[in-house]
């Protein structure tokens, strides 16, 4: 790779020669997106859509779109969001310049996103010109004890369709336009988080198609486009032989897969955490490293599932454990296609997959 010289550069390009898994980066900013190039990356495995929806510009917007009651109210909001989402969009095209991007649809934690405090609903009121008695009910009403096993990921699509059409509408239509500026189609990955049922994946897709068709109808552009979802659930795992007629392509989101598999919070589990892995009741703390015995066999089950219904279906992680050596041979032996990491993780990732193809060829010659 040019971007990484001298002996580095020479050592990363024997790792390249050897390795058999792609290494492609999380990243959803345009310095995210760079820096995975620079450091080798091979595309992007996972564009975390809801951190784009924070900026200064959008958050009265995306509140407005999150509390609003009506389907009408709700499309009024995302008509502002639209530009904004289909010009990040063209910017991580442009940048990753024909390179595979999943772009995974939104997937906040839905109190991220809801005004914490009066002075908050009294703001937005202001800025939208509402009722803030009206706001503070509806705040309450989404209000959650327990966001990260709540109203999230594909619920929320399914709960307001509008979203996830806003940023399909968004995906494929910058798709159309740096597929004309690169003289070479693009083919987004769209991915559907949190999903436990086919159901779930089947109604979406149907919305993600309208779109398609509709931005057919007006362009007479026929946009291609590869669906896929995350398997972050121990019941999308097990399931994922049903789930794999939907998806072509699944990617292990092993944050929550871990959460999920021991029912422990990946946002406060510190607390004892770190004495179990101390007094080695743990091996090693399964958020850092993946859990090869029970995270694993959902994972090595769900591949081999998902394979067994569609032979080619793509695999790849993206939860933090793809940025981790050990955990990176675990995914070359379950035969995954990539892994996907953080742009400063790539180059050791780019080492550790040829380390593990060659784990696998010594043990093969054995
Ligand atoms: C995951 O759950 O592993 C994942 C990649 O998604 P997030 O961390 O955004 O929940
Ligand atoms: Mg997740």
């Amino acid at each position: 790779m040019p971007e990484l010289s001298g002996e580095f550069g020479e050592l990363m390009s024997w790792a390249d020669e050897i390795r058999r898994m792609k290494v492609r980066a999380n990243a959803e900013t345009p310095l995210d997106a760079e820096t995975a190039r620079k450091f080798g990356a091979e595309g992007v495995g996972l564009c975390r859509t809801e951190h784009m929806f924070f900026d200064a510009e959008r958050i009265v917007s995306v509140r407005q779109m999150i509390l609003a009651e009506t389907t009408e109210e709700r499309r009024a909001a995302l008509a502002k969001l639209l530009p904004y989402q289909r010009s990040d969009f063209v910017e991580l095209f442009r940048i990753m310049a024909g390179l595979p991007v999943t772009i995974r649809l939104l997937d906040p934690p839905l109190h991220e996103f809801l005004p914490k405090t009066d002075e908050e609903i009294d703001e937005l009121a202001e800025a939208l010109g509402a009722d803030p008695g009206k706001l503070r009910h509806r705040a309450l009403q989404l209000h959650e004890f327990n966001p990260m096993l709540g109203h999230r990921g594909c619920r929320l699509g399914i709960s307001f369709p509008e979203i996830y059409e806003m940023q399909a509408r968004a995906i494929l239509e910058a798709a159309a336009e740096v597929s004309k500026e690169l003289g070479e189609t693009v083919i987004p990955e769209i991915m559907i988080p949190l999903v436990a049922t086919r159901r779930e994946l089947e109604i979406l897709k149907g919305k993600i198609k309208a779109v398609a068709d509709a931005i057919h109808d007006e362009t007479g552009k026929e946009i291609e486009y590869l669906i896929g979802t995350m398997i972050e659930l121990p019941r999308a795992a097990l399931r994922a032989g049903d789930i794999a007629r939907e998806a072509e392509f699944f990617s292990f989101g092993t944050n929550d897969l871990t959460q999920t598999t021991y029912g422990i919070s990946r946002d406060d589990s510190g607390s004892f955490l770190e004495d179990y892995v101390n007094q080695g009741i743990y091996e090693t703390d399964p958020f850092v490293s993946l859990d090869q015995e029970g995270v694993g066999e959902l994972v090595q089950i769900a591949a081999d599932r998902g394979r067994e219904t569609r032979e080619d279906i793509k695999l790849g992680i993206c939860g933090e454990h793809g940025g981790d050596p050990a955990s990176i041979d675990f995914c070359e032996r379950v035969g995954l296609d990539y892994v996907s990491c953080s742009p400063y993780r790539v180059p050791i990732a780019r080492l550790a997959a040829a380390q593990a193809a060659l784990g696998l060829q010594r043990v093969s010659e054995a």
